[in-house]
């Protein structure tokens, strides 16, 4: 059986329920949270997202959705559907909340209102209780629904700590229609007229991509993928977006090359959402030397393998709502480097747990240190693997939005 099918069948052994986290959050945990989801076991809850595919709200969607459905929750997922150009004006407002100074032409708008509409027009919510909707994809979803009589919630993943002012002011007439927005973080906080909540993301520990694996299973699938382990790896695993700064990454690596001996590996999905993805891959292909290896794959087994097994991790982000990238090599006791950026400062205490960083020359530095230390790797690594065992938890995560729907429920109609 190849690898990877025997990890899946590992993972599908009922392993959505909240009861394996009983070893790691402990039994009294686990009661409280059992004693929540009673009081909205009867509750319908739709997530209306763009993508069942790649990203960091897929990685959320997924165990969350499963979780509640496993503790008796009926929680749905619809996606909506939408044209190339569609998603190309919805990156640009993407962009846009992560404060890039992006134009977004009335065509784009009409593009975009209508896309939305159309998947308003094939989606039935009337018998939830409460709606999700998430990003800014499906956000204009909410004036198709004026007569709705069930809580209509709006949460936002983006780094939207310097949001570009047009765009901001544009999706606030939808984001203002909604009972409340959720952020991953309170810096993330807007003037909206609507009542704001954070909930910060979380990780499934027993998925493919964050499950234990024996060493022999990391180099198997390191050398089913053609990468060699003959030097120290350092790697950074993110969608090849501009934002996660590919190129400063390898910059970063070509310093520290000309003091310590190792490899490069950058490898990325692409989400079906972002349209950008393939232009970034090409410039990072055009960047690469022989000692950088470059894989575009979707193979969650390779991102926990390689989260183990490299010498250190980097994330530098110049914006990041949140970086589960992070979470997951932390909770793998990984050595991980991030930029100083958004939900990454919220994770990396810097010189606790990881280290937080500025520029390339100051990724360099702080990779040459690592990869002369090992005791110092492996010192933050069991840091940060534990302060993801105390936060960062899907458990943890399903608490949070059993919290927020208890709150919803008493103005429920
Ligand atoms: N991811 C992956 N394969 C890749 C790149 C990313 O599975 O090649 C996953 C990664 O493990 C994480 C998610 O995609 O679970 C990315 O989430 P994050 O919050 O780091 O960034 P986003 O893509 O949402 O900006």
């Amino acid at each position: 059986m190849p690898l990877h099918s025997s990890v899946v069948a590992q993972s599908t052994l009922g392993l959505h329920s909240l009861e394996h986290y009983e070893p790691l959050i402990g039994a009294s945990s686990l009661e409280r949270i059992s004693r929540k989801a009673d009081r909205v076991r009867t509750m319908r809850i739709a997530h209306v997202s763009s993508t069942f595919y790649g990203g960091g709200v897929t990685e959320l969607l997924t165990p969350l959705t499963l979780m509640q459905n496993a503790m008796g929750i009926e929680t749905d997922w619809h996606l909506i559907q939408g044209t190339p150009g569609f998603f190309a004006g919805t990156k640009k407002l993407h962009n846009g909340l992560q404060g890039e100074d992006v134009d977004f032409s009335d065509t784009e708008r009409a593009v975009y209102e209508e896309v939305v509409f159309e998947n308003a027009t094939r989606i039935h919510l009337d018998d939830c209780d409460a709606v999700i909707v998430h990003d800014p994809q499906p956000l204009p979803l909410i004036s198709h629904f004026s007569d709705r009589e069930m809580p209509w919630l709006w949460q936002c993943h983006v780094d939207l700590s310097q949001p570009f002012g047009p765009t901001l002011a544009y999706l606030r007439n939808f984001a203002e229609q909604y009972d409340g927005a959720i952020f991953s973080l309170p810096e993330y906080a807007q003037d909206f007229a609507v009542s704001q909540h954070f909930v910060r993301p979380a990780i499934d520990p027993f998925s493919p991509k964050n499950c234990e694996l024996s060493d022999a299973q990391v180099e198997r699938c390191l050398s089913g993928h053609g990468i060699p382990t003959d030097r120290p790896l350092v790697t950074q695993i993110s969608r090849f977006d501009r934002w996660k700064d590919p190129l400063g990454v390898i910059q970063a690596f070509r310093l520290a090359r000309q003091q310590v001996d190792c490899r490069l590996v950058l490898i990325g999905s692409s989400a079906s959402d972002d349209p950008e993805g393939a232009a970034v891959l090409e410039a990072v292909k055009r960047a690469a030397d022989e000692s950088v290896i470059v894989l575009a794959v979707d193979d969650p087994v390779l991102v926990n393998a390689l989260q183990r097994r490299s010498a250190v991790i980097l994330q530098k982000s110049t914006r990041e709502g949140f970086g589960l990238t992070v979470t997951e090599a932390m909770w793998k006791g990984a050595a991980v480097i991030g930029g100083n950026v958004g939900g990454i400062r919220h994770q990396i205490e810097d010189g606790w747990n990881g280290f937080l960083v500025n520029s390339p020359d100051e990724a360099a530095a702080r990779i040459v240190q690592l990869l002369k230390d090992a005791r110092l790797r492996e010192q933050l690594g069991s840091r940060a693997k534990e302060s993801v065992r105390e936060k960062f938890l899907m458990s943890r995560l399903l608490e949070d939005w059993l919290d927020l729907l208890i709150s919803y429920e008493r103005i429920a109609v």
